[in-house]
């Protein structure tokens, strides 16, 4: 099976735990408060209806924690986080753009994809600068896996007129065995 055939290349629900396992290896691990234990899975729930959809859409990998009961998706603290953009269709992204060498113009993303050009060069632009090796990225003791720190990547910039998100991007990485917190801001 090549790789573009793997169901989460095309498939949301696939797609969310394609990305859960590999940022929760030892499971969920709620973002606001930093439990690891009882969560609880929201099944079924869809986003507010839009003009483009009637009927709202489905919220995957949604999740509640049972310590300060907020909600929660994997795509909290990652690039993937205050996107609309399905998580199958990044992951696309990541895919064609770390395997051509020469990169890949957010023109011939927004054409391959079929997303409008404005998200094809938000996507690759978060791409690129989580691609880019920044003194900024904290790593673990011991070089293994990564400390759960708030870690800014790429320049803070103020936020253009009307434009939405965040000015920064921000990665949450998480060690398991490593021990407590390192440097960084809480979360
Ligand atoms: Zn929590």
């Amino acid at each position: 099976m090549s790789v573009l055939s793997k169901p989460y290349m095309h498939d949301e629900a696939a797609a969310f735990a394609h990305v859960e396992s590999i940022i929760w290896p030892g499971g969920p691990v709620c973002p606001h408060c930093g439990n690891c234990g009882k969560f609880y899975k929201l099944k079924g729930v869809r986003s507010k209806p839009s003009k483009k959809n009637p009927k709202g859409v489905e919220r995957h990998g949604l999740k509640k924690c049972a310590e300060c009961r907020k909600q929660f998706t994997v795509r909290i603290g990652t690039i993937f986080e205050e996107s609309h953009i399905p998580l199958h269709k990044w992951l696309q992204a990541i895919h064609l753009m770390v395997s051509s060498k020469k990169g890949i113009s957010s023109h011939q993303l927004h054409r391959v994809l079929e997303i409008t050009h404005k998200s094809a060069w938000f996507m690759s632009h978060r791409i690129r600068e989580a691609m880019r090796s920044d003194d900024a990225v904290n790593f673990g003791n011991g070089g293994g896996v990564v400390e759960v720190d708030k870690t800014f990547i790429g320049t803070k910039q103020k936020k253009a007129k009307g434009a939405k998100g965040h000015s920064g991007f921000l990665f949450h990485q998480r060690a398991r065995s490593k021990g407590p917190l390192s440097t960084g801001e809480k979360t």
